[in-house]
């Protein structure tokens, strides 16, 4: 299957007259680290992106939940364009853009509730962000890693409807934030403003899955979940290093 999406998204790539390369970062570009704010990008990854990026009529976004201040420490020094938080804030042209109300109230209610599952789940820590909240289990045992992540997200349903707040049930982490930050919205953004006659979409985790339904119906679009489980992507990859060898292949 991946000889046979490489031919045909090669092909489309080289014809396009303008294309949008839309690229996760954890778990798509690079591996999962045990604290996130460590996570280095290596340096052939960084070379492939910068060919992407130097490509004309190529717009290369990467977008992620990381908060801005982190994702601009690892690839700030990349003229890339980034949509950071699930699409809560833009890079564009060096500048970044507030895509959401500044609104972060509800932190006061949510916070205490992750503070408590913290506390009778060691090794689990909180993240929090300029526009959400993230609790991360992935230092924990996984079974009981698995069920406090349960038992979180039925107490924060019972919570986050009055608050109008959305809960993202992710690859060893849960995160909190306003129902209209998402991937799926910052991409139609993008679209609206943009011709595209090509687009790639990859990414491994359930924000992601946004991304997926927004480009559904776009006979345009190549998109790839990578890895295992249920998507809305077109296609998949099994991991980290088959985006790799198929974002070089598009350099060559
Ligand atoms: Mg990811």
């Amino acid at each position: 299957m991946v000889t046979l999406i490489t031919t045909e998204l090669i092909e489309k790539y080289r014809n396009a007259k303008g294309r949008l390369i839309l690229l996760d970062y954890d778990g798509t570009l690079v591996d999962f680290t045990s604290v996130p704010d460590t996570s280095i990008i290596p340096g052939h990854i960084s070379d492939i992106l910068a060919k992407l990026i130097g490509t004309p009529q190529t717009e290369v976004v990467i977008i992620t939940g990381r908060n801005c201040k982190e994702i601009d420490k690892i690839l700030g020094y990349l003229p890339v364009n980034i949509i950071s938080e699930h699409g809560a804030m833009i890079k564009k042209n060096g500048i970044w853009e507030n895509k959401v109300s500044d609104n972060t109230l509800w932190k006061d209610t949510i916070i205490p509730v992750l503070n408590q599952i913290t506390l009778s789940c060691p090794e689990s820590f909180i993240e929090e962000k300029t526009f959400s909240v993230a609790w991360h289990y992935r230092n924990v045992e996984t079974q009981s890693g698995f069920t406090h992540s349960r038992e979180l997200i039925s107490t924060l349903e019972k919570i986050v409807h009055s608050f109008n707040l959305k809960i993202l049930d992710g690859n060893k982490v849960v995160e909190i934030m306003p129902k209209e930050i998402g991937k799926g919205n910052a991409v139609k953004k993008l679209l609206e403003k943009n011709i595209f006659d090509f687009i790639l979409s990859i990414g491994d985790d359930a924000t992601d899955e946004e991304m997926f339904e927004c480009l559904f119906n776009n006979v345009n679009a190549f998109t790839i979940k990578v890895g295992n489980g249920d998507t809305l992507a077109r296609y998949k990859l099994a991991g980290i290093n088959d985006v790799l060898s198929l974002l070089k292949n598009l350099t060559i």
